[in-house]
Formats: C-alpha cells, sequence, structure tokens
C-alpha cells in the first residue's frame, strides 16, 4: 500500500483516478480546491477510511502530517471556457502550484506526475504527434495561458530532477471524455451531449474538419497509473489514436442518441488546433498501455451520466 496524493482530485479525471487507487489498495488524499471541479464527484468515497480530503488551493504550500509515496498533480483548470475567465489562476496554478507540490514531493522522496498536455504542441504541424515534436504554439493567444503553464511545468519537473533528483513523470494528455465532464465547461462533448439532451441543434466551430483523437476516462486513468509506476521519467503521450473529425462526431452522437440533431454552424475560435492525433508508440512499448474502449461504448457511458443530470 502507498501513500498518494491526487491534487486536481475532486476533477473530472482526479475523481476516477482516485477511485482506481482506492480499488488498488492505496491510501489517498485528494487536495482540490474546487475551482472547476465539484464535491460531488468523491463524496461517495468519503466513507472509505482510505480517503481523505483536503479543500486547498495548491498555489498555497502544500503539508501533510503523513509522508507520501507519489503524487498526482491534476490540478488545472483545463477548459478553453476557463482560459478566458481565468487566464492569470491557470498560469498561477502551473507555475506557483506545481512548484509547492515539487516541493511537497522533494522533501517527500515522492514521485511525482505531471498531468501535461497535447496543447504544448500547439496547432501540430508533425502529425500523429510524437513526443519529440517540440511543437507550434502561440506565447501570445487565447490559449497562451494554458499551454505555457502546462510547458513551463514539464520544464520546472525536469529543473528538479536535474538540480535535486525529484522523481518526475510527465503524461501528456489528449483529450479525454467521460462521466463527470461539467455540462457547462464548454468542452465538445458535453456542450454536444447537454445540446442533444435539451433538443437543441450542435454547435460546430468552423467548418468541422478540424480533427480531434478522444481517448475514455477509464483508459486515461490506467495509463497515467502505468506510467507512474513505470521508470519512464520523460514525456509520454496518453491518449486514444483513433482520430475523428469534429463534424463526424456530431454524427456519432446522433447515433448513439438514437435521434438525428441539427448542426448550427458557429465561428472556429482563434487558434483552435486543427488536427490532433497522439503517437502512443512509447506508451504501448515502455507502459504496455494501449486504450481498450471504443468511442461508441465510451460515448453511450457518457451518455448515461449526462441523462442522469438532465
Ligand atoms: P477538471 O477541471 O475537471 O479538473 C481539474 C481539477 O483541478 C478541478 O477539480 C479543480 O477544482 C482543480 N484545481 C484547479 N486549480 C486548482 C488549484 N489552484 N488548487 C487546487 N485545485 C485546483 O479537468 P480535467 O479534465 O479532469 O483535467 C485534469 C488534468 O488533466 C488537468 O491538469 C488538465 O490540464 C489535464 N488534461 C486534461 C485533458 C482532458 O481532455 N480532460 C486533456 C489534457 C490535459
Ligand atoms: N468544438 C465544437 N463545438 C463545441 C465545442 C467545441 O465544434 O460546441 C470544437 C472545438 O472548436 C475544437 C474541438 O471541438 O476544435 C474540441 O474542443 P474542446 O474544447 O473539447 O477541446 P480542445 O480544443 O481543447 O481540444
Amino acid at each position: 500500500m502507498k501513500t498518494i496524493l491526487v491534487a486536481g482530485g475532486a476533477g473530472f479525471i482526479g475523481s476516477h483516478l482516485c477511485e482506481e487507487l482506492l480499488k488498488l489498495g492505496h491510501r489517498v488524499f485528494a487536495i482540490d480546491n474546487l475551482l472547476t471541479g465539484k464535491r460531488e464527484n468523491i463524496e461517495h468515497l468519503f466513507q472509505n477510511p482510505k480517503f481523505s480530503w483536503i479543500e486547498q488551493d495548491v498555489r498555497v504550500p502544500v503539508y501533510m502530517n503523513v509522508p507520501c509515496d507519489q503524487i498526482y498533480n491534476l490540478a488545472s483548470p483545463a477548459s478553453p471556457v476557463d482560459f478566458e475567465k481565468m487566464p492569470v489562476t491557470i498560469l498561477q496554478t502551473g507555475s506557483k502550484g506545481h512548484q509547492n507540490l515539487l516541493d511537497w514531493a522533494r522533501a517527500n522522496k515522492a514521485r511525482i506526475l505531471l498531468a501535461s498536455t497535447s496543447e504544448v504542441y500547439g496547432d501540430p504541424l508533425v502529425h500523429p504527434q510524437t513526443e519529440d515534436y517540440f511543437g507550434n504554439v502561440n506565447s501570445f493567444g487565447p490559449r497562451s495561458c494554458y499551454d505555457e503553464s502546462k510547458r513551463y511545468a514539464e520544464a520546472l519537473s525536469l529543473a528538479h530532477k536535474m538540480e535535486f533528483g525529484v522523481e518526475i513523470r510527465i503524461a501528456r494528455i489528449f483529450n479525454t471524455y467521460g462521466p463527470r465532464m461539467r455540462p457547462e465547461d464548454g468542452r465538445v462533448i458535453p456542450n454536444f451531449f447537454s445540446q442533444a439532451l435539451k433538443g437543441q441543434p450542435l454547435t460546430i466551430y468552423g467548418t468541422g474538419n478540424q480533427t480531434r483523437s478522444l481517448c475514455y476516462v477509464s483508459d486515461q486513468v490506467q495509463g497515467l497509473i502505468s506510467l507512474m509506476e513505470s521508470s519512464v521519467d520523460t514525456p509520454v503521450n496518453i491518449g486514444n489514436p483513433a482520430e475523428i473529425k469534429i463534424i463526424d462526431l456530431a454524427k456519432t452522437i446522433s447515433e448513439v442518441c438514437g435521434q438525428k440533431f441539427q448542426h448550427e454552424f458557429k465561428p472556429l475560435p482563434k487558434n483552435d488546433p486543427q488536427q490532433r492525433r497522439p503517437d502512443i508508440t512509447k506508451a504501448k512499448s515502455l507502459l504496455k498501455w494501449e486504450p481498450a474502449i471504443d468511442l461508441h461504448e465510451g460515448l453511450k457511458r457518457t451518455l448515461a451520466f449526462f441523462k442522469s443530470r438532465s
């Protein structure tokens, strides 16, 4: 049994990660300031004696009265809607917040995994994206608060490995979806399901020819745990390489809901990446991990969640 700290543990991916770590028999502490997460995501874990909940902002130095073995840092707003509303908070969370968690990892000789992002590749000119691609990123645009906070957090992790010998892991997470996404968070899957359940047209930004590759949350969680448990201390893409155009995703949502929805075309947000697909060769060969849930199955499970909340 390990003692594990999950920063961002009340969020969408973080809450599923806490659940899985508890299932594996670990002692889990979740830290979260509920900025974009919800208490209800983890309330069902409160009765588990191996689970503890700390309501705290990671921008404030972290302290626990027990030593920990591992830290997962998932604390960060992650939706383009948040990028507009709280860019300074996002930059501070990726810089000061990650620094505080690295300090705590160093003090405990704990291993620390950063939830980085495919956004470090920006609007990529290399396709699919391999980990050695440096990216095509705008440092002065609507997504720059998020992209640069994660790029800085990656660099800060590496610096702590080089200067202090901290054991680091870097997961470059590609678009992940599933139950517990916030209906209002503005990302494509919650938008489409929220609109579908109200019988409204599905909003397509731009032509809908831009692509994404969507990973179901249970696969993502398995990937993160495999990376944490591995000896790989360089960045690893964790995502599902099945690529789909947004317009085709809208059609798939109609199929899964068993009802045809109209499409409403809206302007493409500035700097919206045109294509995104992870090359997961590294994860497959070094972590022996690859996703198991296909898009139809993942969307069916996600629809059940959104229906239960509507
Ligand atoms: P989420 O918003 O549901 O989860 C983030 C959690 O972090 C929330 O519970 C939020 O309250 C918490 N948080 C934010 N700032 C904090 C702070 N300063 N102190 C303490 N807690 C704070 O988002 P998610 O989709 O679950 O993403 C989790 C992580 O994975 C994020 O770091 C995100 O950047 C990364 N990621 C997610 C995706 C995706 O597709 N979901 C893709 C790439 C990377
Ligand atoms: N998108 C869309 N309609 C929506 C929400 C998003 O067409 O209602 C598009 C968006 O422009 C982007 C893709 O879907 O091209 C994925 O958007 P999301 O915000 O989910 O993730 P990200 O852009 O960060 O990958």
